[in-house]
């Protein structure tokens, strides 16, 4: 079978900054192209000129969005209908026999002329972020109606979407995506112990289906295992901690593409490189960070218990105690989880980290737990991330500059770090922060 599949407007596929969606259709469009389909995805295009390529088996198409309607909210409706119109001319040349639109009922109306389509549903603020009560309702009720098949990721926006629109109550199907409660039956090897945790992070809003969750938790989880438990992190209780080190922009780079508003806390120890300053400055300006806190020492701490600065040197330990992980712990106390990113191939005390791990009465997420050296790479060389400024001079791993030396070429990157003691870390990981 021929399949086309319409990306929304704003997402280039296959993914080259990030985002989940943009790699759920390259990767169930390679999946299809190994049963046997012919598969083309149109998308947006990257900026580089590239009008089409094809990789993985899929063939990929792609619509240039001029910069004048690449900003902006009042740019958005201008992007969708130019995006569709040449969307509808290259589904036309294609004339595949089925095609598959991303939540854009509007789109699947301008675009699908009379080629069999799907549409597939997420959220119930679907559309281009206008609603659906408002002067877009007719676009949207046309779209739903020129659809074959109205597919809905959960029962709940199943229900929602068919309230709005009954005439698509017989071609709406509820399809998985993770907001549903059977994906939440446990498996018989869950409830070991009875210790079964479901952890949800993201938007606690309804209109993510986040009271799903809560209803699906209540009716098929805590009967089955009395004592699991449900945790729910929402974005606005969620920061990143980051010592804009040497590996740190990959990390501020996944974060950014998905909410660049998300808070980053920066321990600004008072022994600090002015590189790593400057880096900061450059990657806020990079990435667009919107929320780096960059948090010092108490002073009452430092004329007390280090007034002639050579506490680094006789205890050390006292010295991370003061400069980081006590104004950690005050600067998370807003928060009920932070992200950070420890690898697991930097060894020592992090070989065996988990991706998620208690930390006191908050979550601490490492998320690079599982990441290898080389993808590290592979994001600062597909978003062009700058490098730390002392990379260049045989700086492996940055931290204060008392207790930062170079790395041998056959050492690991983290043994420059209080060379000569028994330390390797300096606190923030190994003391809870509450
Ligand atoms: S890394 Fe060194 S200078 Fe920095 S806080 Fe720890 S002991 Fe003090």
């Amino acid at each position: 079978m021929k399949i086309c599949h319409v990306a929304p407007e704003l997402l280039p596929v296959p993914p080259t900054k990030g985002g989940a969606i943009e790699r759920w259709i390259r990767d169930a469009a390679g999946r299809l192209a190994q049963r046997g389909h012919e598969l083309h995805v149109i998308s947006r295009d990257h900026g580089d000129g590239a009008t089409s390529m094809s990789e993985g088996g899929v063939h990929y198409h792609f619509v240039p969005i001029p910069s004048r309607l690449d900003a902006g909210l009042p740019a958005g409706a201008a992007r969708g209908a130019w995006y569709y119109s040449r969307v509808r001319a290259l589904v036309a040349a294609l004339a595949p026999d089925v095609v598959h639109h991303h939540s854009r009922p509007a789109g699947l109306w301008i675009s699908s002329g009379r080629t069999r389509s799907v549409i597939s549903l997420h959220s119930m603020a679907y559309g281009w972020g206008f609603g659906y009560r408002g002067w877009d309702r007719p676009l949207f009720t046309r779209g739903l109606q020129a659809a074959s098949r109205v597919l809905c990721v959960s029962d709940f926006i199943r229900r929602h979407t068919i309230d709005r629109y009954p005439s698509i109550a017989a071609k709406a199907l509820t399809i998985y995506n993770g907001v549903d409660g059977n994906t939440f039956a446990p498996r018989p090897t869950d409830d070991a112990g009875g210790k079964l945790t479901v952890l949800y992070v993201g938007r606690v809003e309804q209109r993510k289906g986040v009271h799903v969750i809560v209803d699906a938790f209540e009716r098929v989880i805590s009967p089955r295992v009395p004592a699991a438990t449900l945790k729910i992190v929402g974005r606005e209780h969620l920061a990143l901690v980051s010592s804009f080190g040497t590996e740190s922009a990959a990390l501020l780079k996944v974060m950014a593409d998905v909410d660049p508003a998300i808070p980053v806390v920066f321990l600004d120890t008072g022994w600090l490189f002015e590189e790593t300053l400057a880096y900061r400055d450059t990657l806020i300006a990079r990435l667009g960070l919107r929320d780096v806190r960059s948090i010092k020492p108490a002073e009452e701490a430092l004329s007390r218990e280090d007034p002639n600065r050579e506490l680094w040197f006789s205890d050390p330990d006292a010295c991370c105690r003061i400069r980081k992980v006590e104004p950690l712990a005050r600067a998370l106390a807003p928060f009920s989880a932070w992200i950070n990113g420890r690898k697991r191939f930097q060894g020592g005390l992090r070989a065996a980290i988990p991706v998620v791990e208690q930390d006191g009465i908050r979550l601490k997420f490492n998320p690079f737990a599982n990441v290898i050296r080389e993808e590290i790479e592979e994001i600062y060389a597909a978003a062009k991330l700058p490098p730390h400024p002392l990379v260049a001079s045989g700086f492996l791993s940055v931290g204060c500059m008392p207790c930062t030396s170079r790395s041998e070429a056959d050492e690991d990157a983290r043994a420059g770090r209080w060379r000569g003691r028994d330390k390797t870390e300096c606190g923030i990981h190994t003391t809870p922060t509450s």
